[in-house]
């Protein structure tokens, strides 16, 4: 197991978390697994829209909670979203999430990844939102020291 370092922070609107999120895509190199987590509505597919336009993709992110997963393409690497909400098990979807996790031609991102924790490296960065206001969230990031990359700019 990694040490866990965490840098906290605070966003009062969707377009601020979503800054936030383009520098941290900005920063990403492939092969990272990114797990996200809050209640419903907190954030976390607004982060990920972020996340996909600050690696310079054109792709529009929508949320995957029905479909359980969405690839967008980069000029770098390709970003796997998968959202994992209501599901009591994988199932196939382990296979699918486990095949992406460590392959550095993907960038891997997981919304109620509960179900899966036993598939999520330990050496992923874990982003927590909670609702500070009606638009405002403390978002605090967990990550392991060969993640610091991931932060530049922000801390
Ligand atoms: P989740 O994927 O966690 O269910 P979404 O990103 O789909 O959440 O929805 C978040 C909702 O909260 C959106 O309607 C968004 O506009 C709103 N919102 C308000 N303030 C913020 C904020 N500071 N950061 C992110 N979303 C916010
Ligand atoms: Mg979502």
């Amino acid at each position: 197991m990694s040490d866990i370092a965490s840098w906290s922070t605070t966003t009062a609107s969707p377009e601020q978390t979503e800054e936030l999120a383009a520098k941290i895509g900005s920063n990403l190199r492939g092969g990272e697994v990114i797990e996200l987590v809050s209640d419903l509505g907190g954030g976390k597919t607004t982060f990920t829209r972020g996340l996909v336009h600050g690696t310079a993709s054109n792709d529009k992110v929508g949320s995957p909670t029905f479909t359980l997963s969405r690839e967008y393409s980069t000029p770098k690497f390709k970003v796997a979203h998968f959202d994992f909400y209501r599901l009591n098990e994988a199932g196939i979807m382990a296979n699918e999430l486990a095949e992406v996790i460590g392959d550095p031609a993907y960038v891997v991102v997981v919304e109620w990844g509960d179900v899966v924790h036993d598939v999520l490296p330990d050496t992923r960065m874990t982003i927590q939102f909670d609702q500070a206001a009606e638009d405002g969230r403390t978002i605090t990031i967990g990550y392991p020291e060969n993640l610091t990359y991931l932060l530049e700019d922000l801390q």
